[in-house]
């Protein structure tokens, strides 16, 4: 079982439903240890994805292709540290992908690209409330289980399900990067809403693989 350009399409019109339907949730996220554009910086970004590619006069040729409209997009309509952050994981993630379809390796090649990417825009690392908490388990779960010979989309369950306690596990972390960063001890007791998107963005990925 491999992965191919339908399910990158499917992958981008699954997340823009996702931050759509969770929209407010990331809002309250970010107004509780941010300034609460979360929700709404993503909503936009995802909404000028689908946009885009309904544009399109002929469907992208590869996963590439799909994910570097996802980056572009996102750079240039998302503001905050998001849009640069997620910005540059497609973009790397994009580059990752040479080949038209995608295995369970390739997939983990994927992931680590964007992981990759993340850490060398933001310069986070892991236990600073961000949303490397959500993506750095989620590559050590798709690891482990496409070395365990998992499925492409067993591996982005693995990871979608690894970024779900992630995120969980920021609630009791204190921020030091970031907005949140500002608030200090205040920022504790609180989900990141970085961690939560990563969240439902990767839970996108896995469904668009069933
Ligand atoms: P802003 O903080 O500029 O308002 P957003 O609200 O869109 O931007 O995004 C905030 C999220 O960005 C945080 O919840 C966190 O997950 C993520 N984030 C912020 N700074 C960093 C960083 N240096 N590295 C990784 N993620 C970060
Ligand atoms: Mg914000």
């Amino acid at each position: 079982m491999t992965l191919d350009v339908a399910w990158a399409i499917g992958w981008v019109r699954l997340s823009a439903q996702t931050v759509t339907e969770h929209r407010s949730e990331l809002i309250e996220l970010d107004r509780q240890i941010g300034d609460g554009d979360h929700g709404e910086n993503l909503f936009r970004g995802f909404t000028a994805v689908t946009a885009k590619l309904d544009a399109l006069e002929t469907q992208p040729a590869d996963i590439g292709e799909v994910l570097k409209l996802v980056a572009t997009t996102l750079m240039s309509t998302v503001g905050g540290a998001a849009g640069p952050l997620y910005g540059t994981a497609y973009l790397r993630a994009a580059k990752a992908t040479g080949l038209p379809e995608l295995d369970s390796h390739g997939v983990v090649a994927l992931l680590e690209a964007a992981l990759e990417g993340i850490v060398a825009r933001g310069k986070a690392r892991t236990g600073e409330k961000t949303m490397v908490d959500a993506w750095a388990p989620a590559v050590e779960a798709a690891v482990a289980a496409a070395d365990a010979g998992a499925t492409p989309a067993a591996v982005l369950e693995a990871a979608a399900a690894a970024a779900g306690a992630g995120a969980e596990a920021t609630v009791e972390l204190i921020a030091t990067k970031g907005r949140a960063s500002y608030l200090g001890e205040r920022s504790q007791h609180h989900m990141d809403p970085g961690a939560r998107s990563t969240e439902l963005i990767l839970r996108a990925a896995a469904q668009a693989a069933e």
